[in-house]
């Protein structure tokens, strides 16, 4: 059986209360092999370290989201360091720039209100980029409509971090910009869904060298669970699009992206 990692997923969210053992095995028995849990906030990150020293499938990446960078507290590197000296924290993240939504969409918020969130989103990217350079680690990006601040905040880090631009959703041009500066993207279920051609499109020319998979559960789950609770075992679904798309096998597929996401994470070598 084709092994898979899923890169990128949120195994300590509510969703999962319930039932985590069970996904963990399912994920197993789909050849999931290993899964990288992603931490969103201080509390996030330290839940998914515990979740790490559970499952030993399980690894963790730590770090603040860009949504929620109005709450970070000023300073969080000496938390970060802590955590990265972990052998199972294999990534900072995930961090990075989201200008999707601002805060003036809503009437009772003001353009430099929107300047305010930009420059604290910046301020907690900037810290966790410092962190990953100083432990030598690399960073998982959350990117929204922040394609070019983030390469620029990226680029005095050049040569030292690398980033991974999750939920690729972007097109061609763009996964080019991002695999020059020698990051990497990757891809999620929504590679699946009937109405991504131009995303299958942009898969289709990402070298099999630069690209992982992860689902992003508990969001984005794969046609034919699409609007379902996501879990790390759909993975496989992912997987099977992907090697049609790009014409390899299972086989082929899983040996690239394995060995891709054990370069840029070589923790999860162990
Ligand atoms: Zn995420």
């Amino acid at each position: 059986m084709a092994v898979f990692y899923d890169t990128h997923a949120h195994l300590d969210y509510p969703d999962y209360t319930d039932d985590l053992p069970q996904v963990i095995q399912r994920a197993e028995q789909a050849g999931i092999r290993k899964i990288i849990t992603i931490g969103t906030d201080l509390e996030s990150s330290a839940r998914a370290v515990k979740l790490a020293e559970i499952y030993p499938s399980v690894f963790a990446a730590v770090g603040w989201h860009p949504s929620r960078a109005p709450e970070a507290p000023e300073d969080f590197r000496s938390q970060l360091r802590e955590w990265a000296r972990h052998p199972k924290v294999v990534a900072i993240g995930e961090t990075g720039l989201d200008y999707h939504h601002l805060p003036s969409e809503k009437p009772e918020f003001t353009k430099s209100d929107d300047e305010q969130y930009q420059l604290k989103q910046a301020a907690v990217f900037r810290q966790q980029l410092e962190v990953a350079a100083e432990v030598g680690l690399n960073c998982v990006i959350h990117q929204r409509d922040a394609l070019e601040p983030i390469l620029n905040q990226m680029e005095p880090f050049l040569g030292r971090v690398r980033g991974v631009f999750h939920c690729f959703a972007n097109d061609a041009a763009a996964m080019q910009r991002i695999v020059a500066r020698n990051s990497l993207v990757s891809f999620t279920g929504i590679v699946t869904f009937k109405n991504a051609q131009n995303l299958r499109q942009t898969l289709a020319v990402t070298p099999l060298d630069q690209f992982m998979l992860e689902t992003d559960c508990p969001y984005l789950a794969p046609v034919p669970y699409r609007g379902k609770r996501c879990e790390p075992a759909y993975v496989k679904e992912i997987a099977e699009l992907a090697a049609q798309v790009k014409g390899y096998s299972m086989d082929e597929l899983s040996r690239a992206t394995c060995a891709t996401a054990e370069k840029i994470f070589p923790r999860l070598c162990g």
